[in-house]
């Protein structure tokens, strides 16, 4: 394979200047401010609010290098992974020419960001135990391909995708390959983030918003390539990640070991509440699942999902999506959650 990423970029993002924001452009120590037009004064709250964040969040960068074992500059910050989703199809994809391929049954905002960039999708449905069909992605892939999403633990079915056939597609196809690690935290799998310096082509995406538990700041990571990066940066909207968000980005990056009990907990959870689901006679299957959730096929399983709704128990009805007929996702609750979910399920009839 051949991997050029000039050649990959669009042009106009090629072309583009990007916007130099005060903040940006003297980035040392002084002691008076007068360059962004903020307010002198401060501001009704306290820190450094009446500021301009750092485009960059060098500070939020620097603790994640820490954790992750990757350096600063192979780090972006976007609001949520979404962000990331939706500037890799900016910056790579032509809206009305190129294309990207998805995996189905997988996570929606590959779909969405595509629709809404006008980048044409072709889906190669996830083959036997939900693992990639690997002839048939080497078949969808054209001259116009500019990226593969790989979810992986993926969502809805929770199974990790074999690494070695994500190696083959690492190896083999030379657009943009964005393998997700939104659940890596609670699978036994390798994240291939330690790999980013073996493939030009890889992004890998990970997020606070699952094991970190901070669905609600807006945090997501992508790694990669230096230059893959950098257009990140240069697409991105300047100040992405607010003051708010990196000031308790900071502080929640300390609690690395709330986040690993939590951990340990959820994956004790899930093992005993799948024991528990197989149990029930409206069970068919509960999936494997490498994430904090389990996909669960059952008979009736949109009548179950209607009657949990009036008990107050909303699980996620997957069961119109292709591939996952008849089954719900189930998030991993606390054992209290998982103990009523389960008595409620064993009163319910199956029609
Ligand atoms: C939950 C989830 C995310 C997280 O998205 P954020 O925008 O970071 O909250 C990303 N990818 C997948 C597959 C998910 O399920």
């Amino acid at each position: 394979m051949e991997f050029n990423l000039d050649s990959l970029v669009r042009d106009n993002i090629k072309k583009m200047t990007a916007y130099s924001s005060a903040r940006h452009e003297f980035t040392g120590n002084a002691s008076i401010y007068l360059d962004a037009n903020e307010n002198s004064f401060g501001s009704p709250l306290p820190d450094n609010f009446n500021r301009y964040p750092d485009p960059l969040q060098m500070q939020v960068k620097e603790k994640l290098s820490n954790i992750k074992g990757v350096p600063a500059q192979n780090i972006f910050l976007g609001n949520g992974s979404d962000e990331a989703i939706d500037l890799l199809y900016r910056i790579f994809c032509d809206p009305g020419r190129d294309n990207s391929i998805l995996l189905p049954p997988t996570y929606g905002m590959y779909e969405v960001c595509a629709e809404m960039n006008d980048v044409k999708i072709k889906k190669v449905n996830l083959a036997k135990e939900y693992q990639l069909d690997i002839d048939a992605i080497a078949n969808a892939i054209d001259p116009l391909t500019k990226l593969i999403f790989i979810c992986s633990p993926n969502n809805p079915t929770g199974n990790s995708i074999n690494r070695a056939d994500v190696e083959i597609i690492l190896n083999n196809f030379d657009g943009i390959v964005v393998i997700d690690e939104a659940y890596i935290n609670y699978s036994k799998q390798r994240s291939f983030i330690a790999e980013l310096t073996e493939y030009p082509n890889l992004v890998v995406m990970q997020t606070l918003s699952k094991a970190w538990g901070l669905a609600g700041l807006r945090l997501g990571m992508a790694f990669a390539s230096q230059p893959i990066i950098d257009l990140m940066n240069k697409v991105k909207y300047p100040y992405n990640i607010n003051t708010a968000t990196q000031l308790l980005a900071l502080e929640a990056l300390d609690n690395i070991d709330w986040v690993n009990e939590h951990i340990s907990t959820t994956v004790i959870e899930r093992e005993k509440l799948r024991t528990e689901l197989l149990n029930l006679s409206n069970t068919e299957t509960v999936f494997p699942s490498d994430a904090n959730f389990l996909l669960v096929k059952m008979k009736a399983a949109r009548s179950i999902y209607e009657q949990l709704c009036q008990k107050g128990i909303i699980v996620r009805d997957r069961s119109k999506v292709v591939l996952c007929e008849d089954s719900l996702r189930i998030t991993v609750g606390t054992p209290e959650e998982n103990k009523q979910l389960i008595e409620e399920l064993s009163k319910l009839k199956s029609t």
